[in-house]
This record gives C-alpha cells, sequence and structure tokens, in this order.
C-alpha cells in the first residue's frame, strides 16, 4: 500500500503567549510557527514546525520554514509515491540541515501512513508504554522566592519532576532556594548553553542539590567540552541543543558526553530520526526523554507519539510546554493527569484540527 502527497498548505499562525518565557537565550511573548496540512486522497496528515519569528532556540524561523517549503520540499514531494514515513524522510535528507522544517513533513506522513493502515503512530513507532510522564518547565524568574512559589503552585497539582531554567546570575540562589524548600522532590536544572568549560567548578558546586540531571550546559553545538565537565560533575549531563543527528548521538556515546539525552522530535527533523536515535541510545545505556517546545496541539501529537518509546524512562516535557498556550487549535487538547500523558488510540496521530481556530490564528497561507 502507498500514499502520495498530492498537497501541502503551509499555516503560519501568531498567538500572543498567556505569559512571557524567558530562558538564558532571551524572551518571547508571542508564539510564532507553521502549521502543515498534508493531503493524500481523503487522508489528511498534520504536522507543526516548532519554529518561532526569531532564531530564539532553533537556527531556523517561520521565514526560514516557508521558503525551504516553496522552494525544495514542495518541488521535491509532491505527487510523489512513497510506502512508508521513513522513505519521506530519506528522501528530504538528499538536502542538508533544515531539520525543524522537515519535521512537520515527516511527522505528517506518519500520521497519513497510520490512518491508512488503521494504527495509531504511536504504536508504529514501537512504543512501549502510551502513558507516560511529563513534568513542567518553569523560565527564568526575576527572584528566587518566585521560582519557589511556581514551584509550590505546580506541586500542588502532584508529584511532578520540576526543571527550572536557568543562566550565569540566576543560578545557584535558584536552585538552592527550590532545594531547600523541597528536599526530596526530582528537580533539574536547564541552562540551554549558557555556560562555558572555565565554570566547570561552579556547576560542580551544584553537586550537593542532588540535581536529576544538568541540561545543555555548553555551547549548543559542543559535543568534546561536555565529556570534560561531565567528570568533574557528579550530576547527570544531558544533552539537548547539541544532538541534531545520529552522528552526534554517536560522538556523544564514544567521548562519554552525557548520561541522558533529550530527543527533541523537531529538532532531529521528525519522528523517523527521533526513533533512530532513541534505539541507538537505549544500545549505549543513554536514557532518553522527549523535550517540547512552546506551540500548539499538533506539535505535541508527534511527541506525544514519540515519548511512549521504551527508553524513554525519564519524565518528558512534551506535554507541559503548553500551559504557555492560551489557546490550541486542536479540537480535544492534550492534556495531563497528575503529569501524565497519554498517547491516544486512534490511528494516525489521533488528533482532530479545529478549522475555525486555525483560521483564527493564522497569519497568513502558503498553498503548494
Ligand atoms: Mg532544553
Amino acid at each position: 500500500m502507498k500514499f502520495k502527497i498530492d498537497a501541502m498548505t503551509l499555516h503560519l499562525y501568531s498567538i500572543p503567549l498567556a505569559m512571557p518565557f524567558r530562558i538564558s537565550a532571551g524572551v518571547i511573548t508571542d508564539k510564532a510557527a507553521a502549521i502543515l496540512e498534508l493531503r493524500s486522497g481523503d487522508l489528511t496528515g498534520w504536522g507543526e514546525a516548532a519554529v518561532d519569528a526569531v532564531p530564539f532556540y532553533a537556527h531556523e524561523t517561520v521565514g526560514s520554514v516557508a521558503d525551504l517549503f516553496r522552494n525544495t520540499l514542495a518541488p521535491l514531494l509532491l505527487g510523489r509515491e512513497f510506502s512508508h514515513p521513513d522513505e519521506v524522510t530519506d528522501c528530504m535528507d538528499q538536502y542538508r540541515g533544515n531539520h525543524f522544517a522537515k519535521a512537520p513533513v515527516d511527522a505528517a506522513a506518519w500520521d497519513v501512513y497510520g490512518q491508512m493502515i488503521g494504527q495509531p503512530v504511536w504504536k508504529l513507532l514501537g512504543g512501549t508504554h502510551p502513558r507516560f510522564e511529563s513534568g513542567p518547565s518553569i523560565g527564568i524568574k526575576d527572584t528566587p522566592a518566585k521560582t519557589v512559589a511556581d514551584v509550590e503552585k505546580l506541586l500542588e497539582e502532584g508529584d511532578a519532576r520540576i526543571k527550572i531554567k536557568v543562566s550565569p546570575g540566576f543560578d545557584t540562589p535558584y536552585i538552592k532556594a527550590v532545594r531547600e524548600r523541597f528536599p526530596e522532590i526530582r528537580l533539574m536544572v536547564d541552562a540551554n548553553n549558557a555556560y562555558g568549560i572555565e565554570d566547570a567548578d561552579h556547576i560542580a558546586e551544584w553537586d550537593r542539590f542532588r540535581l536529576l540531571m544538568i541540561e545543555q550546559p555548553l555551547d549548543e553545538r559542543d559535543i568534546y567540552y561536555h565529556s570534560i565537565l561531565r567528570k568533574k560533575v557528579r550530576n547527570p549531563i544531558c544533552l539537548d541543543e547539541s544532538i541534531h543527528t545520529m552522528h552526534d548521538a554517536r560522538c556523544c556515546a564514544d567521548l562519554g558526553s552525557a548520561d541522558i539525552i533529550n530527543i527533541k522530535v523537531c529538532r532531529v527533523g521528525g519522528l523517523t530520526h527521533a526513533r533512530r536515535i532513541h534505539d541507538f541510545c537505549r544500545e549505549k545505556g543513554i536514557a532518553n526523554w522527549i523535550g517540547g517546545r512552546v506551540g500548539f496541539g499538533v506539535a505535541v501529537a508527534a511527541r506525544v507519539a514519540a515519548a511512549t518509546l521504551p527508553n524513554c524512562t525519564l519524565p518528558s516535557d512534551c506535554i507541559c510546554d503548553s500551559m504557555y498556550m492560551r489557546d490550541d487549535i486542536l479540537e480535544e487538547p492534550f492534556t495531563l493527569d497528575r503529569y501524565h500523558g497519554t498517547a491516544p488510540d486512534a490511528p494516525g496521530l489521533g488528533i482532530k484540527v479545529d478549522r475555525a481556530k486555525l483560521a483564527k490564528y493564522t497569519a497568513s497561507v502558503i498553498r503548494l
């Protein structure tokens, strides 16, 4: 059985966030990204390019995604037949990089394929636990007391794994305040590459806070210096921004750069690559979890499928970032039950897009 890519429509959206989201790279107050609607016969598959208007987390932007679809992905894919989503991704990989633009095509292809054969994507990927844990992420606050207050509020709803964003000047007193107030919680920090190897002694001071992990302390492209840092600290090291490809994961394993890899489906170019990197990490004894990005539920759907994979043994981030969104375009948005999410049993990604809401937040449409 084959599926043909008949049409692709890119909905470029913008929505004000419920609250500003601040990380070491800066602050965003509005979310802008792109929703892909992929048509194959009577079937519609959905994907979301989890970028921003500016290169805030990714190097790619809404503008670069739109350009790639117009000039590269549409000419490459339209009218072409595939028998499996992996083939779509392998086909796109004849062109370099642009993982955030390719990821929604991959997700939409999995969505269409799952609907075509009547299976949920998470099962097709090899997922083993449809119910999985997803913990909240707290942006950088003005004072440690404000972070503690946020943590307190989040813990009222359940025993969450708590992640706080840190950067130089907004770190040790914040971690200390949270750890002293909550001695037993599973606490981790994410530096979004805000430190250098010269900060190793400073980062080693956090050993006493018994962190679940330190996520991406060093440069966003670095793998080597993380291997040096890992020898100097006791807290486990997790790589996020540094892992774009299987090659990166191999270097990480061979150098001993991390105990954990956060696989972001958008950053590695979609579910096909996410599953391949996951399988490699499993073989090498590197634990995984699935990272999130602020965005609509279409992006969440792909992450949810990945979060069911067997080596995702740590709490994922994939639903909680939605707390920054004022609204969703899904008829039934993904929700958490005491910080656990569940992958849908419906075929494909198992989502229905509310067309009226999609239109409401869409700033422009590109039909391909
Ligand atoms: Mg991160």
